[in-house]
């Protein structure tokens, strides 16, 4: 395996990575709290660290993912009681529904996925012990964590506390020592989900559940965790105090990765002004594959721009979005995608397959794995990942066009050589999964329906073109060709037939 330095938040500064066990990694990343259709800056984050998982694999780790559900929190009881649904069937509803929107995004299933409702006897656990250790105190049926009683309370954030509530009008509850402290169990209120507890019946706090899961899964110490950075305060900085205040100072997580934010460029989108676009839509419109070009194509620390821009009827409301930022990208997988196919209709009609691996390459098609495992063991920067797979494109590309001057057996086999390693690199990515000639007709499917291009119409003008060019009447079919590029239509005259595309034109 390679080694990997990465930039550990708690540190803040690039180490390098030693995991428990070499060459194995346990890492836990704070999951969704399904309560409404996920939006681009959950998958953002869940294509980050599926991201990252997959480098580990790409550069000979095993890893053991979990990435929890937190079915029972604030919001999805909330929901629940404005729309009359039971808490625990919404959840399920929307948590499958987010499984479901990721995989478009090629977010694969974690290794493991812990709910917090069947977690509730460790979570009680945890809690107990934090009360024997002397963190934590019973107050009526609820448990607060005493953060005076964990001196090292702010180190992930540099958060301190006095800075924390500066100029802040703080509510005074009775029933906590200080106000910074946070509750670990609640007790039960009618319409609320509750578990019965040595405190009464209740529920968990949102921090702890996030304490009980890592440890029942990964032990009292583990690798990696993972999460938006958003989520740096107050949540993380609670778990590391729950956690290591029951299991020692030494205990919990060795590294900490958080992926940034996503700056809305052009709109900012937001429930108030109504234009929120959730992944589903997002994958319709331009594909799933394109999001996850386009996070891949930034690196997952870096603040990132999307541009975004909601369509609105007459009377303001909107009916449907613009993604440019998604757009060009998926002008980029189109680029990759047709490559590969060239690719691979190229060693089909040379007659021979599956010997990539073997016999001499030219040299430059060797760079690619040894480029990419540089680029993603240096913090899992897959922009120069995707820099290398550029190159890779080009010379393949540059192969097919130009075969003077090369000999016809080491031509095939670096274009055979290139595609299988764009493939792999790929994987690492979360890209160029997808059989080519799949990937293009759903592209020029979904481009088809945004342009509203007739392709009934298209069709029958190509076999008109076709029959004129049958008859000899040259002018008709030009005449067809001028028709059909008007409407936005390619042609390609292939051995197959005549092939068509969507002209990349602004949508
Ligand atoms: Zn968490």
């Amino acid at each position: 395996m390679t080694p990997v330095r990465l930039y550990d938040s708690f540190r803040r500064e690039k180490v390098l990575f030693e995991p428990l066990e070499p060459g194995v990694v346990g890492m836990y990343v704070c999951g969704p709290t399904p309560y409404a259709p996920a939006h681009i800056g959950h998958a953002y984050s869940a294509i980050a660290f599926d991201t990252i998982r997959r480098s580990l694999r790409f550069l000979g780790y095993q890893v053991r993912y979990v990435r929890n559900i937190t079915d029972v929190e604030d919001k999805i009881i909330k929901r629940g009681n404005e729309t009359g649904e039971d808490p625990m069937a919404l959840a399920a509803r929307f948590a499958a529904d987010y499984n479901r929107d990721m995989a478009r995004f090629g977010v694969l299933p974690p290794d493991i996925e812990p709910k917090v409702s069947t977690h509730i006897a460790e979570i009680i656990a945890l809690i107990e012990r934090l009360i024997a250790t002397g963190c934590a105190y019973q107050v009526d049926g609820d448990v607060n964590f005493e953060i005076a009683k964990f001196p090292a309370y702010g180190a992930l954030s540099g958060m301190k506390l006095d800075e924390l509530r500066a100029g802040e009008r703080v509510e005074v509850d009775p029933r906590k020592r200080s106000p910074d402290d946070f509750a670990l169990w609640k007790a039960a209120k009618p319409g609320e989900p509750a578990w019965g507890s040595p405190w009464g019946k209740g529920r968990p706090g949102w921090h702890i559940e996030c304490s009980a899961m890592t440890h029942a899964h990964l032990g009292d110490t583990f690798d990696l965790h993972g999460g938006g950075k958003d989520l740096i305060f107050p949540h993380h900085e609670n778990e590391i105090a729950q956690s290591r205040g029951a299991y020692g100072p030494r205990s919990f997580a060795r590294y900490w990765l958080h992926n940034g934010f996503l700056n809305f460029k052009g709109e900012k989108m937001s429930k108030s002004l109504g234009n929120v676009v959730d992944c589903s839509q997002i994958a319709d419109t331009v594909g799933g594959e394109a999001l996850r070009l386009f996070c891949v194509s930034h690196h997952f620390r870096s603040p990132v721009d999307f541009d975004f821009e909601a369509i609105r009827d007459g009377d303001g409301h909107v009916t449907g979005a613009r993604f440019h930022s998604l757009e060009a990208a998926d002008k980029k997988l189109e680029y990759f995608y047709t490559t590969l196919k060239r690719i691979d209709d190229f060693i089909a009609q040379s007659g021979n397959t599956g010997d990539a691996g073997d016999g001499k390459v030219l040299p430059e098609a060797d760079k690619l794995i040894p480029d990419a495992r540089v680029a993603l063991a240096d913090d899992f920067n897959t922009p120069v990942a995707m820099a290398a797979l550029h190159e890779a494109a080009a010379l393949a590309n540059r192969l097919l066009d130009e075969p003077k001057g090369i000999d016809k057996q080491v031509r095939r086999r670096t274009l055979a050589r290139l595609a299988r390693d764009l493939r792999a690199v790929g994987v690492a990515l979360g890209v160029f999964a997808a059989d080519p000639a799949v990937y293009l007709a759903e592209r020029r499917a979904r481009l088809v329906q945004r342009r509203g291009i007739d392709a009934a119409a298209v069709e029958r003008l190509i076999a008109d073109r076709a029959a004129a060019r049958a008859a000899k009447d040259f002018a008709r079919s030009d005449a067809i060709r001028g028709e059909l590029t008007a409407l936005g239509v390619a042609l390609h005259d292939t051995p197959r037939g005549t092939e068509w595309s969507v002209l990349d034109t602004a949508s």
